[in-house]
């Protein structure tokens, strides 16, 4: 049971594959919000790339690996077991309706992600069921669009603190740990014969190469 005075959140993403850059930002949001617990929502497709190289069961492996040590990290397969093109807003829904309407829940995503948020199926609907936890990312370069800012400019609170009586309906910018790692580069280092070492843990490389993931 999720205890209703700190809620829930949720990061999605590919986790093509999970990295450090996930795992470091999910305990920093935990902190930043008295969360005792965060779930790993793997996308069964994502709508706006191509097809992950792992399969989705690669992928939430991997994450089982990277998360099992931690009892506040938990790996959610609802997307993965709805099959399909994965869209966020369902995925909301679906928690929401398991929490209920009073508890917190928080959907984490990065920068990169919040500047294309204006592609995303039904992204308006987004904060009537969940906030929005939006983590600065290093190296992103993108603008977030205007049409975004706009819909935004309601629901930004500057104080997480502020938001953590509230079921849903804010978007929090956060700069939390700067992790400068991402997938793609995990991809290429695996793909030439280089150990990703210190991007992810190694337990989930050990998955990887002996998979022949990413070569
Ligand atoms: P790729 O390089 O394949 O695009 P990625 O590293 O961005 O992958 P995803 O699984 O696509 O990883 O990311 C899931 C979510 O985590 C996205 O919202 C993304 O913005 C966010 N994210 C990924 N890496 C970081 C990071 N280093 N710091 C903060 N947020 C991140």
């Amino acid at each position: 049971m999720t205890n209703p005075e700190t809620g829930l959140a949720v990061f999605g993403g590919t986790f093509d594959p999970v990295h450090f850059g996930h795992l470091k930002s999910a305990s920093a949001v935990m902190d930043l919000l008295g969360l005792s617990r965060v779930k790993f929502v793997p996308s069964f497709v994502p709508p706006h790339r191509i097809n992950p190289s792992s399969t989705p069961g690669q992928r939430l492996s991997m994450l089982r690996i990277a998360t099992c040590a931690d009892d506040t990290m938990q790996v959610d397969d609802r997307e993965v077991s709805r099959q399909g093109v994965s869209y966020t807003a369902d995925t909301l829904v679906s928690f929401r309706s398991e929490l209920g309407a009073a508890v917190p829940l928080y959907f984490i995503l990065g920068i990169d992600s919040y500047c294309t948020l204006n592609e995303w199926d039904r992204w308006r609907d987004l904060t009537d069921v969940a906030h929005l936890v939006v983590l600065d990312r290093p190296g992103c370069s993108q603008e977030i669009p205007d049409e975004v800012l706009d819909w935004s400019r309601s629901r930004l609170v500057d104080d997480p603190k502020d938001i953590r009586h509230l079921p849903c309906g804010t978007i929090c910018l956060v700069s939390l740990v700067q992790v400068e790692v991402t997938a793609t580069e995990i991809r290429e280092m695996l793909k030439i014969g280089t150990r990703p070492t210190g991007k992810m843990p190694e337990k989930v490389i050990d998955f990887a190469l002996e998979h022949g993931l990413y070569c």
